[in-house]
């Protein structure tokens, strides 16, 4: 690759050095070349936004229909400074630019509160993404791997690639991303290149993975999917002492898979166990309410039904699958029975599997399956306001390296995009 000059030394418009083409470094791309820099993007993969293709089941949920930063992310950096970067752009003023800046229709989800294109098709958003970046002349450069950064004299940054050449930059953004996914080509470069910097990293972990664990009754429920199942995740201290405080995922869809459990209620919860399990601190209990109905609601239909009703036929009847109604009861030892010929140490048991039914697991599927990273550079080391790193100055941070993530529903790509327009459009300005 040819070096570039810096506008200081050329007078040309400022120059801008992307690390990383996916979704939070297309739109600070954008920002920085609307702000009138010239731009290059490095990717080190074939192509830009590979994770966008795959996201949402290639549908690609691109916003949430509302937020409420403290319910929806999850950081251990400050819940302020949080805020701060949520109020410098609105979730319509988002949706807005998607719409009529990048030309994406967009068509809701109501019942799960998500934004998909209306064409359903991820690969929309991405092309549209990178067709709105190369009108406004950035140039994207493909298998380009930076593995190094080192700053210049006058004040500009110099990136060294994998393959032996460098190019230099009046200002940098790191959009490398988090290590979900690495055959999308993430692997946490990034982390390491602004942490060998003098950035501190919060550890990092796997999020909104699936976990690994033993089916009730042992039995093979694999592809069991339900819609309403309300998980409850109690940190290990607090259960221990009977506490129902705790974090929930409530009426969301739950999937049994081969080796342990899926949907958006374990992956919205799996980082309590992961983090555990990076830890080594104390894991927390996850409890299972089926179908979401109280112990209240089951007792009655246990005293309203005719005594004669076998056990799984009225789990059945209320909405249990079969599959998982004959497990629960299997577990409870009540399979042969009769509703009339139930002990009541035998109904108590079985109320408390169907409303709080303790899911046992013993790993997760990792950074392989999750959809993100937990922990990273943490939001005290970057302005707020701009994106720009505090130790680091004009190397400007978005995505997923920082230490940020959203639950399922779109959540993470309006971080990305919220991120990334800040530290383009920052970027550009920070030479002047
Ligand atoms: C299967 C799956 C489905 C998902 N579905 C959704 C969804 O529907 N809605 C939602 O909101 N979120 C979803 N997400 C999460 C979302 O994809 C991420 O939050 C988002 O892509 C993060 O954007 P980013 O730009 O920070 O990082 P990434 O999209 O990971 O982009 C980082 C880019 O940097 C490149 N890179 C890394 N290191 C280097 C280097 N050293 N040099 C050059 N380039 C480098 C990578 O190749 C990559 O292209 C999903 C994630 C996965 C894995």
């Amino acid at each position: 690759m040819r070096p570039r000059f810096l506008s200081s030394v050329s007078k040309a418009a400022p120059s801008v050095i992307i690390t990383g083409g996916g979704a939070a470094g297309l739109t600070a791309a954008y920002f920085a070349a609307l702000q009138g820099s010239q731009v290059t993007v490095l990717e080190r993969t074939r192509e830009p936004g590979k994770k966008v293709l795959i996201s949402g089941g290639a549908r690609c949920n691109v916003l949430p229909m509302e937020v409420d930063v403290q319910r929806d992310f999850v950081t251990e950096s400050s819940p302020s400074a949080l805020r701060a970067i949520f109020a410098s752009w609105s979730l319509e003023d988002c949706k807005r630019w998607l719409e009529d800046d990048i030309g994406l229709a967009l068509a809701t989800e109501e019942e799960n509160m998500k934004y998909f294109p209306a064409s359903n098709s991820s690969r929309e958003v991405r092309d549209r993404l990178v067709g709105a970046c190369t009108n406004l002349g950035v140039r994207i450069q493909c298998k380009a791997s930076v593995e190094a950064l080192s700053s210049l004299p006058g004040g500009g940054w110099r990136c060294s690639l994998g393959d032996g050449s460098h190019c230099e930059a009046d200002s940098i953004v790191v959009a490398t991303g988090g290590l979900s996914f690495p055959k999308m080509g993430t692997d946490g470069t990034g982390h390491r290149i602004v942490g060998g910097l003098g950035h501190s990293i919060k550890p990092v972990y796997p999020a909104l993975t699936p976990l690994k664990g033993r089916h009730p009754a042992g039995s093979q429920l694999a592809g069991l999917s339900l819609y309403g199942v309300d998980l409850h995740c109690a940190a290990a201290a607090a259960a221990a002492k009977g506490k129902k405080k705790g974090q929930q995922a409530q009426r969301s869809a739950f999937l049994f898979t081969h080796r342990g459990y899926s949907g958006p209620s374990v992956l919205d919860l799996s980082h309590s166990v992961t983090m555990a399990l990076e830890r080594g601190t104390p894991l927390p209990r996850l409890k299972a309410n089926w179908l979401g109905d109280s112990r209240a609601e089951w007792e009655a239909r246990m005293v309203a039904c005719p005594g004669s009703s076998s056990v799984p036929s009225l789990l059945r009847k209320h909405g249990l699958p079969q599959r998982l109604a004959e497990a629960i009861c299997a577990e409870a030892g009540v399979s042969d029975r009769r509703m009339a010929e139930l002990r009541k140490t035998e109904r108590v048991a079985l109320l408390e599997k169907l409303t709080e039914y303790p899911l046992e697991y013993d790993g997760h599927e990792g950074y392989a399956k999750a959809e993100v990273t937990g922990g990273g550079v943490p939001l005290s080391e970057v302005d707020c306001r701009t994106m720009e790193s505090r130790v680091l100055p004009r190397v400007h941070l978005c995505g997923e390296i920082l230490d940020v993530f959203g639950r399922i529903g779109g959540f993470n790509f309006y971080w990305a995009w919220l991120t990334g327009r800040l530290a383009g459009m920052h970027a550009a300005q920070s030479v002047e």
